[in-house]
């Protein structure tokens, strides 16, 4: 799924790595019992508009009538056919957080802390009457620093693990560095110090960088946006210290590597010792820094972009003291503005939302509570999902799909004509020993080392974020948990972790329009069958395939499969550099290979999958579709989606995946695409059988 943008309340951005799905929806009354829509077969007649030839444009023969008659709710940047999963989701979290209240459990239980969160949040008038107290100890300690060691010092105690480079792939974080803690590139038992570049709030360099009209509207719109924010902090001389802090956040993102670059992994296999900072990247005091973070007895760290680090380390030397000020205090007030008087939090929405997303009105705050409770106390709360809303039958289901579709999967490795035995025997014990997770973890997250306190949202929030940088500190050189699960079992989504070989497919996505147990064979391996092959995929796209069945670094690659594998990546790169989302914007092909890997291998795999589950059997028509048929449309029903024009751009931008208009597309590269639809050379979609990209 897509990423969710600046979440407010992490002070990174959730992200997903199957695909997306849009954040949130119109106002409901929480109170309200939770009840499930009827659902009906996954296959949705009434989404298709059957005056296009499916080979013409398969995306809007599958889902043209669905983008006709739908409009995105005024709080959402964007919708899709899983919004009444969402909104379902929401009312029975909010459920189980009313439940918890009621229990009226003692301090430190877990059923309190869960609803002590959410009651700091919902308490706007205490939020109001406690205006700036809570954030002005802290931009008074900015106010204080008097030379660079005591800059230092602040940089290294902003660092947060608020970064995650293959797992949730989040390469954004505001503060100068982000770290992210996960086993080794080159110890794998263990767990091991990321440090990434940071220190920008927009979403990425090439809103900094890049010359476009609608970007420099952007940029001038942030700038007055930073002067709004610190004028409400009482700050005199505001457009001043704006332009500062944009001119700084400018030669940030001018040292920043993009996001295409971030994906390659032998670029990111950079250990640095303690010592080495000082030597590869002068400038900052980094004894000092790393005092600041807590990290001095770390003695080293895989730095993934080292150019930025020299960069950004030699910006805190020759950038004057006063601009790192303002940019230390506007940053603060940013990264806090939900816990702050109204008047914060409109201006963090009317810019972050309304300007960089397109979306005109804000969520409800008891949804955005939700959030809160979910990103914080999100196994907590999850726990209970769980055991409430995932019968053992689906999990039982879905993991006879996983094994079909692994099964489907090993049939084609081995079938592969180009691949050399040797590879074909490595490729092999990864799936042998891949961990599927289906549903929820094998254990919870402990946050007992996480105080809340009912009337202290600031508090709540700036400690959340510490506990969270405490634990991952503490299991620095720990031995790893590969079954560790990295989303909460509420979450609609799935995710592949490649340090772990390991994948979760948590139960929220497990549900319709995804996976419905009454919808066909067809209907179910086309949607969440699609999205458990894209998982599985990932252990074979052009990152996943850098690391081997135990999740370390090495290449297993005979070097005639490794060339055969690049070139026909190169080829479907190449495709999806074609396709213009803006007269302006194209895809980016590079960027988003990993995922558009994954999605053909899912696919393909999937397809296979189905028609093993028939088992001989011939496949039953419905409505006057076959089950290919069935199959196909299920999978771009799956990608309808509507997305505002400044979303999209920016996910077009920001985001490793492809947008889901395109996505549907991949089944241009599958044979049996063209026979299912009789679709014929002179239709826009074709691809003769040699231009057709095949991978697994
Ligand atoms: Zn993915």
């Amino acid at each position: 799924m897509r990423k969710t943008r600046n979440h407010p309340f992490l002070a990174h951005a959730l992200a997903c790595v199957v695909m997306l799905f849009p954040l949130s929806t119109a106002a409901q009354d929480p109170t309200r019992p939770a009840s499930l829509q009827p659902q009906g077969p996954a296959v949705n007649l009434s989404y298709m508009d059957r005056t296009v030839r499916a080979g013409d444009d398969f995306y809007q023969y599958a889902d043209g009538d669905w983008i006709r008659r739908t409009e995105i709710p005024a709080d959402r940047e964007a919708t899709s056919p899983a919004l009444p999963l969402a909104d379902e989701t929401d009312k029975r979290v909010a459920g189980l957080i009313a439940e918890a209240a009621k229990r009226g459990a003692p301090a430190g239980d877990k059923s309190r802390k869960i609803a002590d969160l959410y009651h700091s949040f919902m308490d706007e008038a205490s939020i109001e009457a406690k205006g700036l107290k809570p954030l002005q100890p802290h931009l008074d300690a900015v106010a204080a620093i008097h030379n660079e060691r005591e800059l230092a010092r602040a940089l290294g105690e902003t660092l947060r693990a608020d970064v995650d480079a293959l797992n949730n792939t989040n390469f954004h974080t505001p503060n100068l560095f982000g770290l992210w803690v996960a086993p080794g590139f080159n110890e794998v038992e263990h767990y091991t110090a990321y440090l990434m570049q940071g220190g920008l709030q927009l979403p990425d360099r090439e809103y900094y960088l890049s010359d476009s009209v609608a970007m420099r509207d952007i940029r001038s719109k942030y700038q007055a946006h930073i002067a709004m924010m610190m004028k409400f902090a009482g700050f005199n001389d505001t457009e001043t210290r704006a332009a500062r802090v944009v001119a700084l956040e400018h030669a940030i993102a001018e040292k920043h590597i993009s996001l295409a670059e971030n994906d390659d992994i032998q670029k990111a296999n950079n250990t640095w010792t303690q010592d080495d900072f000082a030597v590869k990247a002068p400038g900052l005091d980094w004894a000092e820094y790393f005092r600041g973070a807590g990290l001095t007895k770390q003695k080293s760290f895989i730095v993934w972009q080292p150019t930025a680090f020299t960069g950004e380390s030699g910006l805190v030397a020759s950038t004057s003291l006063e601009t790192w000020k303002d940019w230390l205090a506007y940053h603060l007030i940013e990264s806090h503005a939900i816990a702050l008087p109204k008047a914060f939090s409109d201006e963090h929405f009317a810019f972050f939302g309304k300007i960089l997303s397109g979306t005109p009105e804000e969520r409800a705050r008891w949804k955005r509570g939700v959030d809160l409770v979910s990103a914080f106390l999100g196994d907590d709360v999850g726990q209970l999902y769980a055991k409430r809303y995932f019968p053992p039958e689906s999990k039982a289901e879905v993991e006879a799909m996983v094994t079909n579709i692994k099964a489907a999967f090993r049939r084609r490795i081995d079938g592969l004509s180009w691949m050399n035995p040797a590879t074909k025997a490595e490729a092999q014990a990864k799936l042998d020993t891949l961990y599927v997770g289906v549903g929820y973890g094998e254990s919870w997250h402990d946050y007992s080392n996480y105080e809340v306190n009912a009337d202290d949202l600031f508090g709540n929030l700036w400690r959340a974020r510490l506990s969270e940088y405490h634990r991952q500190v503490a299991r620095l050189g720990t031995s790893i948990d590969r079954k560790e699960w990295s989303m909460t079992p509420q979450t609609i989504n799935a995710v592949n972790l490649p340090l772990q070989n390991a994948l979760n497919f948590p139960a929220g996505i497990l549900q319709p329009p995804f996976f419905d147990p009454q919808a066909p064979a067809a209907a179910n391996y086309g949607s969440i069958g699609a999205v458990i092959g894209h998982e599985i995929s990932h252990t074979f796209d052009n990152l996943g395939s850098s690391f081997d069945s135990k999740g370390r670094v090495r290449n297993w690659w005979t070097p005639e499969d490794l060339a055969h594998f690049e070139a026909a990546t190169a080829r479907l790169a190449a495709q999806y550099d074609k396709y213009k989302p803006f007269p302006d914007l194209a895809l980016n092909g590079k960027q988003t290979l990993g995922e558009n890997i994954a999605d053909l291998g899912g696919l393909a795999a999937a397809y296979d999958a189905y028609h093993a589950s028939l088992a001989g059997q011939a496949a039953s028509a419905r409505e006057g579709l076959s089950g290919d048929q069935q199959f196909f449309l299920a999978f771009a029903q799956n990608w309808a989606e509507k997305d505002r024009d400044a979303a999209l751009r920016e996910q077009v931008l920001t985001d490793g995946h492809s947008p889901g208009r395109y996505r549907a597309l991949e089944v241009r590269n599958v044979d049996a695409w063209y026979a299912s639809f009789e679709v014929q050379a002179g239709e826009k979609l074709y691809l003769a059988p040699t231009d057709r990209v095949r991978i697994w």
